[in-house]
């Protein structure tokens, strides 16, 4: 079975940009998978001998009320049917309360995630994620999804603990 892989996060932090540097080479959207609904998008992808599923998410509007508000709607159903979520941040906005109620919400459900710092071109790597440690995730990860800067390895990562 291929792995499938959420992205999830506010809206704006890179998830298709993302999307597209993980299904680049196949140029394929997948058409036929369980549930699929015009709300998310369901990309395949491979790094080596790996394949993969990934689903990109519309974001989480913020509109939501309650502590599991940012799990909503289509985020919360392509997490369901994920088996490693990506839970991406911007770098330039820094940690926003939003990401802390995603993470807390993730960690809730038990399901694994990764923390995925996006927009680091031009920063200090160390300096832009230091902030999000604070989260006290066990998976960090800095990439620059418009570069495709630290994607190959995220994915490697990812890929090797499912
Ligand atoms: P989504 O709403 O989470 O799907 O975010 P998008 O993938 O649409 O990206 C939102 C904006 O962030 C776009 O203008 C992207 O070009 C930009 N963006 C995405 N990844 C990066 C990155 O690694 N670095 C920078 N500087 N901008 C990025
Ligand atoms: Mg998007």
């Amino acid at each position: 079975m291929r792995p499938v892989i959420a992205l999830v996060g506010r809206p704006n932090v890179g998830k298709s940009t993302l999307f597209n540097q993980l299904t680049r080479s196949r140029d394929a959207l997948v058409a036929d998978f369980p549930g699929l609904t015009r709300d998310r998008k369901y990309g395949e992808g491979r790094s080596g001998d790996r394949d993969f599923i990934v689903i990109d998410t519309g974001g989480l509007t913020g509109d939501e009320h309650g502590i599991d508000a940012p799990m909503a709607n289509q985020s919360m159903a392509a997490m369901e049917e994920a088996d490693v979520i990506l839970l991406l941040v911007d770098a330039r906005e820094g940690l926003n309360s939003a990401d802390e109620l995603m993470v807390e919400a993730l960690r809730r459900r038990g399901k694994a995630f990764h923390l995925v710092v996006n927009k680091l071109d031009g920063l200090d790597a160390s300096v832009a994620t230091g902030d999000f440690y604070r989260l006290g995730v066990s998976h960090l990860h800095g990439i620059a999804a418009s570069q495709g800067r630290g994607v190959r390895a995220l994915i490697d990562e990812v890929l090797s603990q499912v």
